[in-house]
């Protein structure tokens, strides 16, 4: 059975993830902050024995540590890198502060790079052997026409960076890495208004994921395939 591991999967894309992993009869390792306060991905849990609820607030470096040695020797097919925050209040010239910046940078850019390092063994001993960052077509620089989003945009863009350095340096272990923009997804963060639904969204990640060969390894891609300029 292969196995996928789900960061922030109490709600939004990442709870998504879960539903949709489960589906296709995956192994879930649920990760995030307070699972006994995720109510919706506890109850699925209940009907499905094959999602299995881990702690982990990716702030927490001691989180990070806990969590590969729970899952040491433990193979991880899809490693879905999707924590994530917009820092809204941290977006425009007059709002930032040391520490906002340093709160989006934590969770966006630095967790995600610390929890390749710590699972790579896991998602190296596996079939599918793929990391995918969830990124954001606002991480594009050739696409930057409209400014504002410093930290968020920055934070995604230096993401994008880890995951095509981890590309290289996981080749040999015919690890694969993906960036992906999701598209404008109605959760939480997206708000109402987006265009996509979490299940467009995360059936296109998947399949985009599913299909990514090791030569397109380091690939900054949308939910539908396309690509986007770095
Ligand atoms: P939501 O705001 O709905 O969900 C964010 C998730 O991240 C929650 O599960 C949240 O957990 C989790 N999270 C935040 N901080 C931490 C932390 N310190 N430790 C562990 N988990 C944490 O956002 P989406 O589902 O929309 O976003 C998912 C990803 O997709 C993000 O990386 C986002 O940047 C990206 N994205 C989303 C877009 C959209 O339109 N929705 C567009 C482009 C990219 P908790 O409930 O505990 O806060």
């Amino acid at each position: 059975m292969s196995t996928v591991l789900i960061t922030g999967s109490n709600r939004g894309l990442g709870l998504e993830f879960v539903r949709q992993y489960t589906d296709k009869g995956w192994q879930v390792l649920a990760a995030c902050r307070s699972p006994e306060r995720a109510i919706e991905l506890s109850e699925l849990a209940k009907q499905h024995p094959s999602i299995e609820l881990l702690t982990l607030d990716v702030t927490k470096e001691s989180d990070i540590h806990a969590l590969a040695q729970q899952l040491n020797g433990r193979a991880i097919d899809h490693l879905v890198l999707n924590a994530g925050v917009l820092g809204d209040d941290c977006a425009t010239l007059g709002e930032m502060t040391q520490s906002k910046w340093l709160g989006v940078l934590t969770i966006n850019t630095v967790a995600p790079a610390l929890l390749i390092q710590a699972l790579r063994e896991n998602v190296a001993a596996s079939q599918h052997k793929t990391i995918i960052g969830i990124s954001t077509r606002v991480a594009s620089i050739g696409d930057n026409t409209s400014g504002n989003m410093y930290s968020y945009r920055t934070s995604k863009a230096a993401l994008n960076q880890i995951l095509v350095s981890a590309a290289q340096n996981l080749r040999e272990q015919e690890v694969k890495t993906l960036a992906i923009h999701p598209g404008w997804v109605q959760t939480d963060m997206g708000g109402e208004k987006a265009t996509f639904t979490p299940e467009q969204s995360v059936s296109g990640i998947i399949s985009v994921a599913e299909n990514l060969t090791l030569e397109e390894s380091g690939s900054f891609r949308v939910f539908d395939g396309s690509s986007i300029e770095w």
